[in-house]
């Protein structure tokens, strides 16, 4: 299999931003969001970051003193135009068992703060989350829990109505479940819209996340929040770049570059 030219740039960009840039971090303006799923050793989710690699990202943001702020509180310095600090806030999607029963008591450890995006027609699958496990969750504190449609679907493929079933139910879902009204929503496959968008914005979200990556910034749309993906193929210094300058760099490099 030969790589097309594209891929090769690509390639090429990471490696130079990614080595180069990762000692400096965020500038104050912008926060980083990483995306993971599931945090387990499984093989068949090419998405699953090992557990010891997970807690070896997590110990380097806490020896680095960097701030880990929750997605709400993300949005709530965007809306009032405070600085974002160079933060990082931490996604979780689907809502994979491993999300309770590894993530939880690491993130306890760290007193980091998270949220998950629960597809809500998995919950209860022996793979995924238990009502009582998000429960627990939520109860913490520490855990966001918030709706990610039922079925998963490429919402941008479906017609208006049955995107708004997906969107409302999947929150209506976890109301019942957790006794409060979810503010967040994550976008499956990042694929959306204009009219997915609206969609959200006038059920009465508060913000929503995509897949893009880069980092947010006072400029950036609350229903479009980039995010950055880190998964089993990621590297260390892929991860430091995503929490550090390189990543914009790269972004932008990217842009330039048509790529
Ligand atoms: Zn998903």
């Amino acid at each position: 299999m030969s790589l097309s030219p594209s891929k090769k740039m690509k390639d090429f960009l990471k490696e130079v931003f990614f080595r180069l840039l990762p000692k400096f971090s965020l500038s104050k303006d912008r926060a980083s969001v990483l995306m993971y799923h599931s945090i387990s050793d499984r093989q068949d989710f090419f998405s699953a970051v090992s557990p010891e690699v997970f807690n070896k990202q997590m110990a380097y943001l806490a020896a680095k003193k960097r701030e880990v702020i929750s997605l709400a509180e993300l949005i709530r310095r965007l809306r009032a135009h405070e600085p974002l600090g160079g933060s990082i806030a931490l996604a979780f999607d689907d809502g994979s068992r491993d999300n309770y029963t590894t993530v939880f008591p690491l993130l306890k450890q760290y007193n980091f703060p998270a949220t998950i995006f629960v597809t809500t027609g998995l919950i209860g699958n022996p793979e995924y989350c238990s009502p009582e496990e998000l429960r627990e969750m939520h109860d913490s504190g520490l855990i966001a829990v918030e709706p990610h449609t039922l079925s998963h679907p490429k919402l941008a493929a479906l017609p208006r109505a049955d995107a708004d079933h997906e969107i409302r139910e999947s929150r209506r879902v976890l109301q019942d479940m957790l006794g409060v009204t979810p503010t967040l929503f994550a976008y499956p496959y990042g694929n959306f819209s204009e009219e997915t968008v609206s969609l959200v914005r006038e059920m009465g979200f508060a913000g929503a996340v995509a897949v893009q990556e880069g980092t947010v910034n006072p400029a950036t749309d609350l229903f479009r929040l980039p995010r950055n993906s880190i998964d089993r193929s990621t590297t260390f210094e892929q991860f430091r770049g995503k929490v550090s300058r390189a990543i914009d760099r790269y972004v932008s490099l990217k842009a330039l570059f048509h790529l």
